[in-house]
C-alpha cells in the first residue's frame, strides 16, 4: 500500500496485526505504545494526537483487543510513527470482567518481559490471540482462570523450546509416583526416588500438582486442585518460566490479578 507524500513520491506503508502491551503518556496529546505484532515482534509506536477525544485512534489503543496497525515502512528511529489502526477483534467478556482483564495483562506482560525473537513473533502473537479467545470463553471462576494461566505459560514454554514434562524421571525414564516428587527445573522434569539427589533448582511438588499440570498441558479434563495447591502450581510455573527465560523478577501484573481475584 502506498500514498503520495508531500514531495509526490510514494511512501510505502506496512500493515501488521498485534496487541497493545503498554501505553505511555508522551506530551500533552500523544502516547508511546509498546505493541506485540505478528510480523515485527515487539514494536514501539508514536501515536500522535491520540489523547484527543476526536482522534481516529481513540478507543482503539486499549489492551486486550486485536488490532491492525498501519505505519510507514521506513523508520528513522526505533519508535515508528503510527498512521492508523483498525479493530480486528474485540473480546467483550474480557474487557467487561476486571479479573479476566487483569489476567490478559499477565499474558501480555509475559511477552513484554520475555520477548521472543522477531523471527518467532508469529507463533507468539498467535499464542496470545488464542489465549484471549480461551479467556473470552472461560467461565469467570477461579479454577478456570488458573487453568487458563497455566495453559498459557506451558504453551509459551513449549514454543520457546523448553517444554517441561511431568511423568518420567529425567535420569532413568521410569514413571514417577509418590505423594511428593522432586522436579528438576533446569532439566525440565521430575526424578524418581532412586535417582533423586538434591541440587540447586530442584523443587518438591505434590503429586496431585504434577498431575494437574500434566492435564493442563495435554488439554485433558482437569483433576480438582485445592486453592493452596493451585497457588503452588502457579509459583512453580513462574519459577520455571523465569529460570528458562533468563529473568526471575516477579511479573507485576500477577499480583494485581491475584488481588482482584480474591
Ligand atoms: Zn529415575
Amino acid at each position: 500500500m502506498a500514498k503520495p507524500s508531500r514531495s509526490g513520491a510514494a511512501v510505502a506503508s506496512l500493515k501488521d496485526s498485534g496487541f497493545l502491551l503498554r501505553k505511555i503518556a508522551f506530551s500533552e496529546s500523544s502516547f508511546i505504545l509498546k505493541v506485540f505484532t505478528r510480523e515485527h515482534g515487539l514494536v514501539s509506536f508514536m501515536a500522535k494526537g491520540a489523547k484527543r477525544q476526536n482522534s481516529r485512534l481513540h478507543g482503539l489503543l486499549e489492551p486486550g483487543i486485536h488490532v491492525q496497525y498501519l505505519f510507514p515502512a521506513h523508520a528513522r528511529s526505533e519508535i515508528r510513527l503510527l498512521t492508523d489502526v483498525s479493530l480486528l477483534r474485540d473480546f467483550p467478556a474480557v474487557r467487561e470482567d476486571i479479573v479476566k482483564q487483569s489476567l490478559a495483562q499477565v499474558f501480555g506482560e509475559v511477552l513484554l518481559r520475555y520477548t521472543p525473537d522477531e523471527t518467532e513473533a508469529p507463533e507468539f502473537h498467535d499464542l496470545l490471540l488464542a489465549g484471549l479467545e480461551k479467556l473470552e470463553a472461560a467461565p469467570p471462576d477461579r479454577n478456570a482462570l488458573q487453568a487458563a494461566f497455566a495453559a498459557y505459560v506451558l504453551e509459551y514454554c513449549d514454543l520457546a523450546g523448553y517444554r517441561p514434562q511431568f511423568r518420567h524421571c529425567v535420569q532413568c525414564g521410569d514413571p514417577v509416583a509418590g505423594p511428593n516428587i522432586v522436579f528438576h527445573v533446569d532439566q525440565g522434569g521430575p526424578r524418581c526416588g532412586r535417582c533423586h539427589r538434591e541440587e540447586p533448582g530442584s523443587q518438591w511438588l505434590r503429586e496431585n500438582i504434577l498431575r494437574w499440570l500434566e492435564a493442563v498441558q495435554q488439554g485433558a479434563d482437569l483433576p480438582i486442585l485445592g486453592r493452596t495447591d493451585a497457588g503452588r502450581a502457579e509459583d512453580f510455573l513462574l519459577l520455571y518460566l523465569g529460570r528458562h527465560a533468563g529473568a526471575q523478577k516477579p511479573l507485576k501484573s500477577v499480583s494485581v490479578w491475584h488481588a482482584l481475584m480474591d
